[in-house]
Order: C-alpha cells, then sequence, then structure tokens
C-alpha cells in the first residue's frame, strides 16, 4: 500500500469505486475513461509500479490478471466479438497511474 497511490486507495475500498469482480490478488472496475463501450481495469491488490518491478513470487498475481480478463470478457458477452488486452508500461509506454493493472476494451 502506497499512501500516495490513487489505485491503492481504490483496492483498500477508501473510494466510491465500485468492484465488478474480487479475486484474490485482484480487483476489477470500469475505467473512468472509457476508450471503448467495454473497458475495464485488472488491477493487482499488490502495489506493483509496473511489469518492470514483477518478481518471480508475483507469477500468481500475473496468471490471475490474465485468467480475470478472460472471465470478464465471456461476462460482458465481447469473448466472439473480440477484445483487446494490455499493459502500459512507464512513462513512454503511456503509463499514468503507477500501479499494475491490465486494460480490458472491447464490444465495438
Ligand atoms: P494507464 O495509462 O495505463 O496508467 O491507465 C490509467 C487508467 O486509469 C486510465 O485509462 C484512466 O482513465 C483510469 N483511471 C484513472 N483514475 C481512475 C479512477 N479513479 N477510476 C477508474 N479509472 C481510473
Ligand atoms: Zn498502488
Amino acid at each position: 500500500m502506497e499512501l500516495s497511490c490513487q489505485f491503492c486507495r481504490i483496492v483498500n475500498g477508501e473510494t466510491s469505486t465500485k468492484f465488478l469482480h474480487e479475486d484474490n490478488n485482484l480487483v476489477v472496475f470500469k475505467d473512468i475513461h472509457p476508450q471503448a463501450p467495454v473497458h475495464l481495469l485488472i488491477v493487482s491488490k499488490k502495489h506493483i509500479r509496473s511489469i518492470n518491478d514483477l518478481e518471480d513470487d508475483d507469477r500468481e498475481i500475473v496468471a490471475e490478471i490474465i485468467m480475470a480478463a478472460k472471465l470478464m470478457a465471456q461476462r460482458h458477452g465481447i469473448s466472439k466479438s473480440g477484445y483487446r488486452l494490455f499493459f502500459n508500461v512507464e512513462r513512454g509506454g503511456g503509463q499514468v497511474i503507477f500501479h499494475l493493472h491490465l486494460h480490458l476494451i472491447g464490444g465495438w
């Protein structure tokens, strides 16, 4: 938990953000500025700055994030039509919030 981190505050339940799904190592909520009809963020509960900061012990978290993406796509009915998954990494990669999250977009 980083006191100054927006996503740590959300994960900790300190905001009004509604979780669509929660698992051992992650929560899922809607992106506040959606880029597509469906735009979800799959966010680790652990504060990890970016993909660059993953450690061997974080493998389970990464696997859970990908499996949650598959489940969320199914639940939103976009598995067949298709969707995009992406991690922005550091400023040059477009990362703005430095707490690990996977974007799921689709439903066009
Ligand atoms: P990134 O550029 O990968 O760091 O993406 C951060 C994403 O978080 C952006 O798409 C923002 O729209 C989204 N975002 C920022 N603050 C919130 C919030 N409080 N609730 C939901 N999504 C947020
Ligand atoms: Zn954080």
